[in-house]
């Protein structure tokens, strides 16, 4: 058996175990587990550093799961979207497809809770029935490899899926959505990426929520793919007591950069039933981009998204700081530092002259032009 499998097999997923190692009741937790799976991998439960803290969050069922009876199943409103089993088409050029229901860890946010942890993976017929979607859809070009977590798969499924894929000309890129690298780092094999290389543009968008998940050895599991060609971009969720500060949420921007890997979302939490306990104010995260944008490098900035309810896709939120007044003679705008300053509009776009009367100003501008 390859190293990994063995180490995914010692992963924590009975409420004994989790006794064991962490001390807690079996009892509290059975009946959460019976709801929503658990899985913790070594690489994870070591992680754990006390009761209650940012990686036991994420991971150790809680009672209060149960208690959240209201909230939908499916607030993304997937299934709708989901031309051929597996696969949702949501967007004008891209689409999703869920690989397998299998992850390394079970996140207790998960938005897909509904589903992960149940047995199943693609099947060959259906996998060529997305393929024969793909291929009567000719303005699909890029498609993200999701599930659960694509990378559970072993190599020669992953390698079917990518062979097929790549029989059809439009699709342009390949991104995989996982959180192996963090979670299972040993996955992260030599043949593996060997096996990556040859289907490139390949992209991953790795999830990592807590600067304590990027340890030397996951760190080294990104170096392998970022070697192997696969530029790397990060998903991180706005996590109630786990990343909801400035300080925490600068701290993994930063380790992520030294790992290589691009922040590129911030989720707000989904409304999934069973994660409510995880939800932050919308004001939160405006909150962390404010104290990232200007204080630290761009690079380190993730676009802040909510998944709109019922399926309207990812909308950006920025704080309304930064664009004071916009009219046809020009820009007001206030930077990081609470400074004001105006962007003349070019002159073909006015349709009256200077100079600027009635804009509300908030402070003094100066008329710097960009360096
Ligand atoms: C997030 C998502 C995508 C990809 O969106 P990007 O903004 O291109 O990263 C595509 N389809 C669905 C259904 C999604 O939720």
């Amino acid at each position: 058996m390859e190293d990994w499998k063995r180490i995914l097999a010692e992963s924590v997923t009975k409420p004994q175990e989790l006794a064991d190692h962490l001390g807690v009741d079996p009892k509290e937790i059975e009946d959460v587990v019976k709801a929503y799976p658990m899985r913790i991998t070594p690489t994870v439960l070591a992680l754990i550093k006390e009761r209650g803290d940012a990686i036991w969050k994420q991971v150790v069922p809680d009672p209060v799961e149960l208690e959240d009876r209201e909230a939908p199943d499916d607030p993304l409103g997937e299934e709708p979207d989901s031309p051929v089993p597996h696969l949702v088409h949501r967007y004008p050029d891209r689409v999703l497809l869920m690989v397998t229901n299998q992850c390394p860890i079970y996140c207790r946010f998960c938005t897909r809770k509904r589903l992960v942890g149940k047995p199943g993976f693609l099947k060959k017929g259906e996998l060529d029935q997305a393929i024969a979607y793909l291929q009567a859809h000719p303005e699909v070009r890029d498609v993200i490899l999701s599930g659960g977590d694509p990378l559970l798969l072993p190599d020669h499924l992953i390698e079917r899926i990518l062979k097929a894929l790549r029989t059809i000309p439009h699709i342009e890129l390949i991104r995989f959505g996982t959180r192996v690298p963090g979670a299972l780092p040993q996955r992260i094999t030599p043949a593996l990426c060997e096996m990556l290389k040859k289907y490139h543009p390949i992209y991953m968008n790795l999830h990592f929520n807590h600067p304590d998940e990027l340890t030397p050895e996951v760190r080294e599991a990104c170096g392998r793919l970022a070697d192997a060609g696969v530029p790397l971009g990060a998903q991180t969720v706005l996590l109630k007591g786990v990343n909801d500060d400035p300080d925490t949420m600068k701290r993994l921007m930063h380790a992520l950069l030294a790992t290589r890997v691009k922040p590129y979302y911030l989720y707000q939490a989904d409304l999934t039933k069973g994660t409510n306990h995880f939800r932050t104010s919308v004001e939160t995260g405006m909150h962390i981009i404010q104290a990232l944008q200007g204080h630290t490098s761009g690079m380190a900035v993730p676009h802040f998204v909510i998944d709109a309810p019922g399926g309207g896709g990812k909308i950006p939120i920025l704080p309304n700081e930064y664009l004071l007044h916009l009219d046809e003679t020009g820009a007001v705008l206030k930077n990081y530092e609470n400074k004001t300053y105006h962007y003349p509009q070019p002159e073909s776009s006015r349709t009256r002259e200077l100079p600027m009367v009635g804009i509300p100003l908030t402070g003094g501008w100066c008329g710097h032009e960009p360096e």
